[in-house]
């Protein structure tokens, strides 16, 4: 914020009409630039074009009656910088760039220099380190409350929207406790269950579904508690009533690239964020909301920045949401955060941004496609070959379609080895094409399958959102709501 603040204050100096008083300086910000010095900041939509500053209708240290707390799985500045630079040129900005307050977070967890989404969603949701693989409990197990559930003990609405399974890790660290992310997603459901949150949206729906529970349906037990149920996005749009259960797929959601090609019936993060807000401001409480665009570190793992690209926009898409319902609403905190960088993304200057913006599915959809020879479980070459040139325009010699089976022979039984043909295709296009990650020998020796220790960006817009500053650790991420609600971690 203080560097913003003297960049603009600099233009200003240099551009602006004289007469603004010392005081009139500190408030200065977008808001009251004239036309001519927005122009220097061409955000395609400012937000922020009204009387007054910035955060608008959100005085400073102010308890906020609201907290809409998003969370881009993976999303480091190189994956926002792949994002921007594919949906606006090199001097455009995404929504989440105009965000007032801007601060950078350390990830690392308890047992390793760099988290996985459990340990990072932990942080993130409890202030607390924990071991990777660790849902909101200590590594000695015992149970620690999230930031959502105080909110909760306080009788507001609470709700999770996410593009991942809604047992996932990061969904899970607010919502649940488990000792291991991967031992029973089952009980993570019933763990949802048992908390009575208002709203619940993303996929995972065979964690509720009777085969999961011993023959005990959960969808129906939802409904008999009173929530609406939404299976797709027409549904989602036309549910009514106070408490919502949404699951879209068996699995995670389908990547934003994909849904055309498989014509597929689910919401964007952006439409199920939009719903959330709508049934949790139901009624005269406050909420807390955790979104999550999940699938930005699929993309990432797999160095597929096409979707990288798709996947960080439909969340830019629900911040500019969420800020603008809270810039109408007031007392609304909306805190941006990442839980963990994935591969080292980077915006080279080889990349080539044409090529790779014409591709039209993602790594998951050509993975896919490919056809195995029955004896050796091999990949046969020529869907090798064909899935390549149809989808990405690479043409791959027969040696480098041999050398395509040998790395995913390698790769077998490791962490990780159902993903890994979708992480080998889409690392073959990225180093076609130039793109900048982790190499996949690397990717191959992590044990989070590529997650890095950089550091991620954090932004803030609203009721308190000033107390964003600086380097903090992820775990001050959570304090800093608890302290503004006056709540203890
Ligand atoms: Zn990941």
């Amino acid at each position: 914020m203080r560097n913003r603040r003297i960049l603009f204050i600099l233009a200003a100096l240099i551009l602006f009409l004289p007469g603004y008083t010392a005081s009139g300086m500190v408030a200065f910000s977008k808001t009251n630039m004239s036309p001519d010095l927005l122009a220097l900041f061409p955000n395609p939509d400012p937000p922020f074009q009204k009387d007054g500053n910035s955060n608008e209708n959100q005085p400073e240290g102010a308890t906020p009656k609201n907290v809409i707390f998003m969370i881009g799985d993976g999303m480091g500045i190189g994956q926002m910088e792949i994002a921007r630079q594919f949906e606006h040129g090199k001097d455009g900005r995404l929504f989440i760039e105009t965000l007032p307050n801007v601060a950078l977070a350390h990830t690392y967890s308890a047992n390793n220099p760099v988290t996985d989404s459990a340990a990072g969603g932990t942080a993130l949701s409890t202030g607390k380190k924990t071991n990777n693989e660790m849902i909101a409990v200590s590594p000695d197990k015992k149970e620690i409350t999230s930031i959502l559930k105080k909110f909760k003990q306080a009788g507001n609405r609470v709700g999770i929207v996410t593009t991942h399974k809604v047992t996932d890790a990061t969904p899970a660290a607010f919502t649940a406790n488990v000792a291991n992310r991967w031992a029973d997603q089952a009980e993570i459901a019933r763990q949802q269950f048992n908390g009575e949150l208002d709203v619940i949206l993303g996929g995972g729906s065979s964690y509720f579904e009777p085969e999961s529970h011993n023959g005990f349906n959960l969808i129906e037990k939802f409904k008999e508690k009173g929530y609406s149920f939404a299976a797709d996005r027409n549904e989602l749009k036309k549910a009514k009533g106070n408490k919502l259960l949404g699951l879209f797929n068996d699995d995670h959601l389908n990547f934003t690239l994909d849904r055309d090609e498989l014509k597929s019936q689910e919401p964007s993060l952006k439409e199920m964020t939009e719903k959330g807000i709508e049934v949790l401001s139901k009624g005269d409480k406050g909420f807390f909301m955790m979104v999550e665009g999940a699938r930005i570190d699929h993309a990432s793992h797999a160095a597929d920045l096409t979707s990288i690209w798709k996947e960080t926009i439909d969340f830019d898409e629900s911040v500019k949401y969420a800020t603008n319902w809270a810039r109408e609403h007031g007392n609304t905190l909306v805190v941006v955060v990442a839980d963990h960088e994935t591969m080292g993304v980077s915006a080279t200057d080889a990349m080539d941004i044409n090529a790779l913006k014409k591709i039209s599915v993602s790594h998951e959809f050509m993975a896919n496609q490919l056809k195995t020879v029955e004896r050796t479980g091999e990949y046969t070459p020529e869907s090798v070959k064909k899935v390549f040139k149809t989808y990405a325009n690479i043409d791959l010699s027969d040696e480098e379609i041999n050398q395509f089976n040998q790395k995913l022979k390698g790769s077998r039984g490791k962490v990780y080895s159902s993903r890994q043909v979708g992480w080998e295709i889409g690392s073959v296009i990225a180093d076609h094409y130039h793109g900048g990650t982790l190499n996949s020998p690397t990717r191959s020796l992590s044990s989070t399958g590529g997650h890095t220790g950089n550091l991620v960006p954090v932004f803030a817009y609203g009721a308190g959102s000033e107390k964003f500053e600086g380097v903090l650790d992820n775990t001050d991420i959570p304090k800093i709501i608890a302290e503004l609600m006056g709540y203890r971690l």
